[in-house]
């Protein structure tokens, strides 16, 4: 009997979650079954997810499939009607072993298990290690969003903000930790918005100051992305303080315009990110940042869409993660007057060349430094910056180690071994 196969798309949280599923299907037992995990945040994801599904049919005819994530917790009719689908189970039901020993047993559980998720006012923690590398460990601390961006269909797949009480976070880092993990990243759908729903004055600057005191065995800890406007002040004082926290910021920016932004319904001014920007910087020098970006919202003008290149140099951003603008059906932008797909497709890669000039001009700025590099695979491992490094020599997976940059190649940094 093989063991359960996980199909993973998406985010960090889904790929968490792929592993907490791994684990649950291999204690029921599970055999000759793929679980394909998918995301719903562009349309072209779902159609993915959907190719995955026949593909999987066609290579195992014999083998039970199951489709869950967001695609499944906003579509599960959509799936469950696609003849090479067994079961479609929902993104809080793919988190309790119940359903994977329901899934085991001789009378086959029903076709489609999903839940309203937005009736879900607690997400389970589940002790996850490795995700195949032991140099960075993710623990999931919130799940959900009460925001309703226009754009997003997050919310739907996900439900309302729920956190995960920080006595638990605690007890997950330290048995990390005491495992060898070097580093951890905190991940959830709105990290900032973490304790808002825990009794006390919770907040993700002080959940971070929790770990980082509770765990001192800890060398690095690190955020997955955080929306701006909710940076608490404790959080800021951790990034000018804590040589521990890692200087890498990754902020769900999204646009460069205000009216933009106030057609996404997001939080933030242009003037807000410049803002908080300089601070983080000013607090913390080496502090590099990534941020995701749309191109092409609906209505975006030229002149619009050109404050957005300008953020990436006035905020100084150096990771840019680029998103063409997808419409999700049953999102309010979805109704909103559509720009041309060429010209969507267009935006995008200007945006895209505009992050690689500043992806380049950052890596060249780093020759000649002495650097921490947390080894991944061979001679690859990460900065403190998160960014990719090759080194002169391979070290084991996990391992810190210090080293010296001598240039920088497709987008990585290159340098030597420090004796
Ligand atoms: S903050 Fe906005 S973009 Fe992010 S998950 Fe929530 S609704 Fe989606």
């Amino acid at each position: 009997m093989n063991e359960p196969r996980i199909i993973s798309f998406g985010c960090r949280l889904n790929a968490y979650e792929s592993e907490a599923m791994a684990e649950h299907a291999r204690t029921a037992g599970l055999g000759d079954t793929i679980i394909i995990n998918s995301c719903a945040v562009t349309a072209e994801a779902v159609r993915q997810a959907r190719q995955a599904v026949r593909k999987a049919r066609r290579e195992n005819p014999g083998a039970r499939i199951i489709v869950t994530g967001c695609a499944a917790q906003t579509d599960p009719q959509g799936f469950s009607a696609m003849a090479e689908v067994d079961h479609v189970i929902g993104n809080e039901e793919k988190l309790r072993p119940a359903t994977f020993a329901g899934l085991a047993a001789a009378e086959p559980s029903e076709r489609i298990l999903v839940n309203d998720i937005m009736s879900v006012r607690e997400t389970a923690p589940h002790l996850v290690t490795g995700f195949g590398s032991r140099a960075r460990a993710y623990v999931q601390i919130q799940n959900g969003c009460d925001h309703r961006c226009t754009f997003c269909i997050i919310p739907y797949g996900r439900g309302n903000s729920r956190s995960v009480p920080a006595g638990v976070v605690v007890d997950q880092i330290r048995k990390l930790a005491e495992q060898g993990f070097r580093e951890v990243v905190l991940t959830g759908v709105d990290i900032t918005a973490y304790g808002a729903d825990l009794p006390g004055e919770l907040t993700l600057g002080r959940l971070v100051a929790k770990i980082l005191k509770l765990v001192p065995e800890l060398p690095r800890l690190r955020l997955s992305s955080i929306d701006t406007i909710e940076a608490d002040a404790p959080l800021m004082r951790a990034l000018a303080e804590e040589e521990r926290l890692m200087p890498h910021l990754h902020l769900s920016l999204q646009a460069g315009d205000d009216m933009i932004l106030k057609r996404m319904k997001r939080r933030h001014s242009r003037a807000h990110a410049v803002a908080f920007c300089a601070e983080a910087r000013r607090l913390r020098p080496d502090i590099v940042f990534g941020a995701d970006i749309i191109a092409g919202f609906p209505t975006e003008s030229e002149d619009m869409f050109a404050n957005s290149l300008r953020m990436v140099e006035e905020c100084g951003l150096t990771f840019l993660h680029v998103f063409p603008f997808s419409p999700r059906p049953g999102t309010p932008a979805a109704r909103m007057p559509q720009l041309d797909r060429r010209e969507v497709k267009e935006r995008a890669q200007r945006l895209r060349r505009v992050g690689k000039s500043a992806l380049d001009a950052y890596l060249q700025s780093c020759r000649g430094r002495s650097i921490e590099v947390l080894m991944e695979k061979g001679n690859v491992g990460r900065t403190p910056q998160f960014t990719e490094m090759t080194l002169d020599e391979p070290a084991a997976s996990g391992r810190l180690i210090a080293a010296s940059v001598t240039g920088y190649e497709s987008g990585r940094l290159t340098g030597t071994v420090l004796p």
